[in-house]
């Protein structure tokens, strides 16, 4: 008669999964203690194999894998990922993990239903299970921490840890649906989570960026870009509410700055400090905003979001030349967009004809003079 470990471990096998036990975890009195001859000292406590070359050794032989679990009937249950399984886990851990999650799947698109765990880790922890398809090569997706805020990969060269096994808390692993199947990973997924070394050496920040020549020649220097960025930001930012998903709304805010009206860092800065910043709870700090630019700024690099996605094709027409006259005299007469929204035929001002004076800087906006 097997443990429930062992059941477990040998129901894996079955499945093809590569198996290999993991030493338990000892519930004596407040802390958790590894099984392992470390003790108190072990650093992953119920997370390591018992057997030396696990890569090797792990096995989807049920015989031998019940054979295992005779010996040591209290081991908790590891799968290998990666290899010939072509098993990931992704790795979606507490609150940050959740909002990147869930960021990103905004950013692509939502991830099908899958086979995922709950590791009972403390702010609560899941493993997305996904098999990678044949003709993609497996050993390029490796086993890589902070894949994303909080997201983990565990593919070639990795293990985790899979129920019934326990936690170091106490909780046990658990299957949400032990019935579900596997899913393909997204090929969106596969590639943000190989793009670890692009990200290194391929992707520089703002790569692929249109040349501000490019852009003026559209009707879109860079002030003008500054100034109804500012205005849709005014009008349309999603607030970041901590708890709502408050990461993902702050990085469609500036993904909306830095790849949509191509702005850099220090004008989309301006706008997130001076302007978003007021409707965020609690407010971001300097540090904060600086990073969620640097995320748009390197690792949203892909079709997803094309640069000036929010920028409208120039409009030769009389009619468009208005429209850009309008946001010239604007600039130069007003104090911002907001008094032309609120204006009225009488006190709106007259379009001027030509767009080709570049007028005076205006002065830096702050808190204070946002609606
Ligand atoms: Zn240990």
């Amino acid at each position: 008669m097997l443990s429930p470990f062992g059941m477990a471990a040998v129901e894996y096998a079955r499945r093809g999964w590569r198996v290999i036990p993991l030493w338990h975890v000892r519930e004596t009195g407040e802390q958790p203690v590894c099984g392992c001859w470390k003790l108190g000292t072990c650093g992953t406590p119920g997370k390591h194999p018992m057997i030396k070359n696990w890569r090797e050794t792990a096995s989807n032989d049920p015989k031998l894998v019940a054979q295992w679990w005779r010996v040591w009937p209290r081991a908790n249950v590891g799968l290998l990922t990666g290899g010939i399984t072509r098993l990931v886990a992704i790795d979606v851990d507490g609150e940050e993990g959740r909002e990147s999650w869930a960021a990103l799947q905004e950013a692509y698109e939502p991830v099908p239903e899958t086979l995922r765990q709950t590791t009972g880790r403390e702010g609560g922890g899941e493993h997305f299970l996904f098999t990678v398809d044949d003709d993609f090569e497996m050993d390029k997706i490796r086993n890589r921490t902070k894949m994303a805020n909080g997201i983990d990969v565990r593919a070639e060269g990795g293990l985790i840890v899979a129920p019934p096994s326990i936690h170091p808390t106490g909780a046990q692993y658990a299957w949400r649906d032990p019935s579900m199947p596997v899913a393909s990973m997204p090929a969106w997924l596969i590639k943000i989570a190989v793009s670890q070394k692009a990200r290194q050496i391929a992707i520089t920040p703002n790569a692929g960026r249109p040349s501000e020549e490019a852009l003026e020649a559209d009707g879109w220097p860079r002030w003008r870009r500054v100034l109804v960025a500012r205005e849709t930001m005014i009008r349309e930012a999603p607030p970041a509410i901590s708890g709502q998903n408050g990461h993902g709304a702050c990085l469609k805010t500036t993904i909306l700055l830095i790849r949509g009206y191509c702005l850099y860092s220090d004008e989309a800065f301006d706008l997130l400090w001076g302007t978003y910043n007021t409707v965020c709870i609690p407010p971001w700090s300097h540090e904060e905003l600086m990073h969620k630019i640097e995320s748009a700024e390197y690792a949203v690099s892909d079709e997803s979001y094309p640069w000036r996605f929010r920028i409208p094709a120039p409009d030769p027409s009389p009619a468009g030349r208005a429209v850009q006259a309008i946001y010239d005299a604007c600039y130069r007469e007003l104090g911002g967009v907001e008094d032309l929204w609120n204006a009225t035929p009488e006190t709106a001002p007259e379009p001027t004809k030509g767009m080709e004076n570049k007028p005076k800087r205006k002065k830096r906006d702050t808190g204070e003079n946002v609606a």
